[in-house]
């Protein structure tokens, strides 16, 4: 019940409407029990093995209306492992591209009755939107500028394989974090497990106003200030699809805010180097460091594939054994 009634928080703090709230459309308002329960399960689900039969006779619909691979292909495995039938429909490959609007083509697609769907758009808000107006629970999958809660997710999952708390951790999140959605999800997240998070960026990518959206937060533009100390260091890729100033010369960015092996022994010894992909070598990060031991960016993907899993499994079987028993 808890899943359901927080999901859509803004909404449901007051209340209303919380009966037509379902899925997972972010991490600002996911209280900290939400999120053990899922990083726990994820845990479970770690060993490529571990496959289940929670999903068996279920469809998931991964609705991507922007361009990804690691995303789609990921909630794809997970939906298979646990027994779903996984169907991918692509914004250039679907009736969006014919001009259908986005309720028309999610009305169509919720008469089929999938049991979850899985949505990345470029619009900000887009899931919530959905979610609003479908009994199906939505699971977000990257919206616009905004959230991208299953990144985050992954990546604290990943952290606590490497450190026993966020609790404390110093983590650095460096680059493009003006369009970033991993960086939002990420920065709550953190934020409410008690994680100091210093942003870095340059001026016209870190807006000043980063710093208010959860406690702990500050921000600085010089990358030596940000990684030391760090406990982890998450890199973004410069968003040149989301941007819309002139953008910095890449040997320029570099030099400024890409993460190079020099950088490495200013933070932690055990630091953790982390990135969302897709990565950019030679552009936020040296390829030495890509491959380094302190990277855990292969890690990270691997996952990707368990929180899914986690995810998946409480939308939509714990919110059926909630609300339709045995139906
Ligand atoms: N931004 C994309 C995603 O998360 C990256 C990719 O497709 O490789 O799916
Ligand atoms: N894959 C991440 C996203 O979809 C990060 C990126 O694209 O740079 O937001």
């Amino acid at each position: 019940m808890a899943w359901r009634k927080y999901c859509w928080s803004k909404r449901s703090a007051s209340g209303d409407e919380s009966l037509s709230v379902r899925g997972l459309l972010g991490i600002q308002d996911l209280p900290r029990t939400e999120i053990e329960a899922i990083l726990e399960r994820a845990k479970f689900f770690q060993t490529p093995q571990q496959r289940g039969t929670a999903l068996t006779g279920r469809m998931i619909v991964n609705l991507f209306f922007e361009a990804s691979t690691r995303t789609r292909v990921s909630f794809e495995i997970a939906a298979r492992r646990l027994g779903a039938d996984a169907i991918s429909i692509t914004a250039s490959g679907s009736s969006v591209s014919k001009g259908e609007s986005l309720v028309d083509t999610l009305a169509t697609l919720a008469a089929m009755r999938p049991d979850a769907i899985v949505m990345r758009h470029a619009a900000s808000g887009a899931p919530h939107f959905l979610a609003r107006h479908l009994d199906i629970p939505i699971i977000n999958a990257g919206d616009g500028t905004h959230e991208h809660p299953t990144q985050a997710l992954l990546d604290a999952r990943t952290i606590l394989d490497h450190r026993p708390t966020l609790e404390g951790l110093r983590v650095a999140i460096i680059g493009d974090l003006a369009h970033s959605r991993v960086a939002r999800s990420n920065i709550h997240l953190l934020s409410k497990f008690g994680a100091s998070i210093v942003l870095c960026g340059p001026p016209t990518l870190l807006p000043k106003e980063m710093a208010q959206l959860a406690p702990g937060v500050t921000l600085t533009h010089d990358i030596r200030e940000a990684i030391a100390g760090a406990d982890v260091v998450m890199m973004l890729r410069v968003q040149l699809e989301r941007q819309h100033e002139a953008p910095i010369a890449h040997s320029e960015y570099f030099g400024f805010f890409g993460l190079r092996a020099e950088h490495i022994p200013l933070a932690k010894n055990d630091v953790l180097v982390m990135h969302p992909g897709p990565i950019n070598r030679g552009h936020e990060i040296a390829s030495e460091v890509a491959d380094s031991k302190q990277s855990v960016i292969l890690n990270q993907v691997e996952n990707g594939i368990a929180v899914r899993m986690a995810v998946l499994e409480r939308v939509t079987v714990l919110e059926r054994g909630t609300v339709g028993g045995a139906a």
